[in-house]
């Protein structure tokens, strides 16, 4: 198979670096998080701050800017950022391992703020979409091309469909962020998944869904459904504790990614290549499809953003074998090829 690069719209860290941990951030630590990305097919990903009071977002982002742009892959790699929260619900469950003290409703001043002075743009935002002022906050994201998605959020059916209107285009890591508990039907996984106008983004590692109900979701989104990892620093690392955000979280054996002795996830031990396999190997996509959920779909969706700024990103190809194990790529002017797995991997 051959394909265009794997876009990520949601990355927290990586390889044992932390995306999220402001001045810790080295330029070092930043390409080898990218090299190790890279080695997984991702040719293009919006690195992702989440919740924090304002400082803290300041200092994280600031930091990134810098690492990302001193870095040679940086440029290459990432054309801006993802901001997950701080305007999200705080209520227990919705608010999952965010820290809701610091969650308000959405105000894009703040967001003008923080991307004063960054090198690159904050492309993409998700927001709770029932706060109050979350419809004129879409609207003025929108008119300044950035795309905005409904994420943590117990947006009922008309606040989807307001924020639809709006221009909201996407559902984030859907079926997470989410109390155990819900409404059986009018719940915030029906609204969106019924509203055409949003794409959704999955968490396709056997643990923030499980695999019948992806096959559900998938099904139910049909075009719309695309793969995200939520990838925190502990993704392409061996299990034990890795810092995101301010705060410890541990992998385990299984590759699940939570506060210690907590039940909630806190990002994913997860790489899109490992999402790609687990849908052929549950048998809920070809290789085509999983392909085209990682890659031209993302990239679609992030383009008019792209286009307002006139970033254009560079040409790629990847080359995969039978059981979409990375062989080679190509990014601009960089060629890589790699070595056959080990048998079992
Ligand atoms: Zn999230």
């Amino acid at each position: 198979m051959i394909s265009a690069g794997l876009v990520d719209l949601q990355v927290n860290g990586f390889a044992g670096v932390d995306f999220n941990a402001g001045t810790a951030l080295t330029t070092t630590a930043m390409t080898q998080a990218l090299d190790a990305l890279l080695a997984t097919g991702v040719t293009c990903l919006l690195p992702t701050i989440i919740t924090a009071d304002e400082a803290s977002l300041r200092t994280r982002f600031d930091a990134l800017d810098e690492a990302i742009e001193e870095s040679p892959l940086g440029a290459l790699m990432c054309p801006g950022y993802h901001l997950e929260g701080p305007f999200l619900n705080p209520a227990p469950g919705y608010a999952g391992c965010h820290p809701p003290a610091v969650m308000q409703p959405p105000d894009y001043a703040l967001v003008e703020r923080l991307e004063a002075g960054l090198k690159r743009p904050i492309l993409l935002i998700t927001i709770a979409a029932e706060l109050p002022g979350a419809d004129s906050f879409i609207r003025r994201a929108r008119a300044a091309g950035k795309l905005v998605a409904i994420g943590h959020s117990a947006a009922d059916f008309a606040a989807v469909q307001a924020a639809a209107e709006a221009g909201a285009v996407l559902a984030t890591h859907l079926g997470n962020g989410l109390p155990q508990a819900l409404p059986k039907l009018a719940n915030p996984i029906f609204a969106q998944l019924a509203e055409d106008r949003l794409a959704v983004s999955l968490i396709a590692d056997g643990i923030h869904l499980p695999p019948p109900a992806l096959k559900v979701l998938l099904r139910a989104a049909g075009e719309r459904a695309i793969l995200v990892t939520d990838a925190v620093a502990a993704a392409a690392a061996p299990p034990g504790l890795y810092d995101f955000a301010g705060m410890q979280v541990e992998r385990d054996a299984a590759g699940a990614v939570r506060l210690p002795g907590q039940v909630s996830l806190a990002g994913s031990g997860l790489c899109l290549d490992a999402a790609l396999r687990n849908l052929l190997g549950w048998g809920f996509a070809d290789a085509a499809a999983a392909l085209a959920m990682a890659s031209t779909r993302p990239a679609a969706l992030l383009r008019p953003a792209l286009a307002a700024r006139g970033i254009t990103l560079p040409g790629s190809e990847l080359r995969w074998d039978d059981g979409l194990h990375l062989r080679s790529l190509r990014l601009g002017p960089i060629e890589r090829a790699y070595p056959a797995p080990l048998p079992g991997e």
